[in-house]
């Protein structure tokens, strides 16, 4: 059970800028004194004056302060004027999720009321929140809820200026999104004080989109690695160690390897070239992920599970693509983007694969929401009775129309080439031409969906006669294949003819052989062919395509990265 005391005053956002939405003893718990006692262990006292700056926006690696007297009030400076965002009396402590990556700080941290604090650096406050579970439940919990109330009010050291017309903002937009960056939006086409910031920064409205960090810095039309630069996102990471694990990928696979493993002590570093979550991420709800009965955003699972591997100590780099795996000699080494190079005793790859997806406008708002990428028992139940598209040419579109037919009431297969007999097996060929529930439609391919929370009408195009058809639809499955991020591996590894990573008992006896396979063991469950280099998740052959089997199989490959760092 939770133990704290409630504050006498609310010393918490005061000056309010913002209503809290809820829960303000959990964003700004106070501390009872035993608890204040077991944190002193860990940290030194420091008096506090009027005034005093203790952190400023940009500091890295900022302390961890619990008031014991006195008051502390966060700050947001800007050119204009200075937002108060909290006020913190005794018992009350400082802080968000940045202090558990050591990213650089957004608020400035000055002291209101002359007194005394206990000051931890990051290295203790993560062997507090490693070893003290009660303590760690408080910070974690307000750390989070902190940041959660940041992202909600675009409290942040950063704005945006754009177009929500143009792909460049929604790009930037998504990316600050699914890193949990704080933000606020200037739209060109609706705000109109806009012009006195454009000439402030000699800014065009053709450099859109362009980002203001920290009032100082202005980036025209960013990538996501100069954005990442630029916040810091990376700073304070150590490439040049070697590490006992390096994970390729940071969607659920790759995330619970790195929880697993720094959680069991090993020194942990993550790749990731774009945000945590992975495809995972962008799913609006997974609501058959084990624990979460009323579902959970992929955001939200993301967000949880990339502050939990930091909380054990796992670093993450941002925005950094894996070129290469230097697979000749031990130790080995992933060369990423920027020409940095991470040698690795083990690595893990869990790069997972992306959906070939057909260029429909507003596809991505029907995903998970009449549109899939797989059809499994859980979507035919969906579908029962109702008509169903399935696009693709394929063998697995041939066994989602032959597995699909059986419960729904009529199944469309849409290709856009002549027929299937190019691509399609035989078996399944016979099976769709003797089922009457299947229409094969050649030469056809989906022009539009529309519905509102949920796909209600399918519009295709045949290429032949150029008419178009609109039918009330509900369910599209889009089987055009999944490409596996393996391109850059280069033949480090033995792969399946579609690219996919084999593993285990999945390497024949001829695999290991053109591998040189160099040990009297036969791979580990989950081990390529290359010896303690691992594949997870959606990369690998065989994969089952869910978070939860991605998340087994992050865990269950640490436990032979510890075989294999004792061999
Ligand atoms: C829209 C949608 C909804 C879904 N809904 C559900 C659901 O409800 N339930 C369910 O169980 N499953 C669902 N899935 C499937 C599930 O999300 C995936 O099975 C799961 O995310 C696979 O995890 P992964 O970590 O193996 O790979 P991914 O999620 O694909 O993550 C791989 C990560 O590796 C990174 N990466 C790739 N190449 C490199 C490189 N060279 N260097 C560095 N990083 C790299 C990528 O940026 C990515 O973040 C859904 C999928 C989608 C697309």
């Amino acid at each position: 059970m939770t133990e704290t005391s409630s504050s006498p005053v609310s010393h918490a956002t005061l000056g309010v800028p913002f209503t809290l939405t809820s829960g303000a003893e959990r964003m700004f718990p106070t501390l009872t004194p035993a608890q204040v006692e077991r944190i002193a262990a860990h940290g030194h006292l420091r008096q506090i004056r009027p005034g005093e700056v203790l952190v400023q926006p940009g500091d890295q690696n900022v302390p961890f302060f619990v008031i014991t007297t006195g008051g502390v009030e966060i700050v947001r400076p800007s050119s204009a004027n200075e937002t108060l965002v909290a006020l913190y009396g005794p018992g009350q402590f400082t802080g968000e999720v940045n202090m558990l990556s050591g990213r650089p700080a957004l608020l400035r941290v000055r002291v209101s009321e002359a007194g005394e604090v206990i000051e931890l650096d990051r290295d203790h406050l993560l062997a507090l929140v490693q070893t003290d579970s009660q303590l760690s439940e408080i910070i974690m919990r307000a750390f989070i809820l902190r940041r959660v109330e940041l992202i909600a009010h675009g409290l942040g050291d950063v704005v945006l200026i754009g177009s929500n017309h143009c792909s460049g903002t929604l790009r930037v937009k998504e990316f600050l999104t699914r890193n949990g960056h704080p933000y606020s939006y200037i739209d060109l086409d609706r705000d109109a004080d806009v012009q006195d910031l454009l000439d402030r920064f000699r800014i065009a409205a053709a450099d859109v989109p362009v980002l203001i960090c920290r009032g100082e810095v202005v980036l025209r039309s960013p990538t996501n690695q100069q954005i990442a630069d630029s916040l810091g996102f990376n700073e304070g990471i150590d490439q040049t160690q070697i590490r006992d694990v390096v994970i390729v990928g940071a969607g659920p696979a790759g995330l619970a390897a790195a929880v697993y493993a720094a959680s069991e002590g090993l020194n942990v570093l993550v790749l990731e070239s774009n945000a945590p979550g992975g495809q995972a991420g962008s799913s609006s709800k997974i609501e058959n992920y084990l624990g979460f009965p009323t579902g959970i955003s992929g955001q939200a699972l993301a967000g949880r599970a990339y502050t939990q591997a930091q909380k054990f100590g796992a670093q993450v780099i941002i925005a950094q693509r894996a070129k290469r795996l230097a697979c000749e000699r031990k130790p080995y080494a992933v060369e990423m983007d920027d020409h940095m190079r991470v040698p690795a005793r083990t690595i893990i790859l869990a790069t997972g694969a992306s959906y070939r997806k057909p260029s429909i406008e507003n596809l991505p708002m029907f995903e998970n929401a009449g549109v899939y990428y797989g059809a499994t028992f859980m979507e035919a139940q969906l579908c029962r009775d109702e008509q169903v598209v399935v696009v693709g040419a394929g063998n697995s579109a041939g066994q989602a129309a032959v597995f699909l037919a059986q419960t729904a009431k009529r199944v469309h297969v849409l290709v856009r080439g002549s027929g299937l007999a190019e691509s399609m097996s035989r078996y399944l060929i016979r099976r769709i031409d003797q089922n009457p529930a299947i229409v094969l439609r050649t030469r056809t391919e989906i022009v539009g969906l529309e519905g509102n929370n949920h796909l209600e009408r399918v519009r295709w195009r045949d290429n032949q006669t150029r008419s178009i058809e609109a039918h009330d639809i509900r369910h599209v499955f889009l089987m055009t294949g999944a490409v596996p991020g393996t391109q850059w591996l280069d033949g480090c590894v033995a792969l399946e003819e579609n690219g996919f990573i084999k593993t285990g008992p999945d390497l024949s006896q001829d695999d290991l052989a053109a591998a040189h396979w160099p040990l009297a063991r036969t791979p580990h469950l989950l081990e390529t062919s290359l010896p303690g280099v691992f594949a997870v998740g959606d990369v690998r052959s065989g994969n089952i395509k869910r978070v939860a089997s991605a998340v087994g199989e992050g865990s269950i490959a640490v436990s032979f990265v510890h075989q294999v760092l004792s061999e």
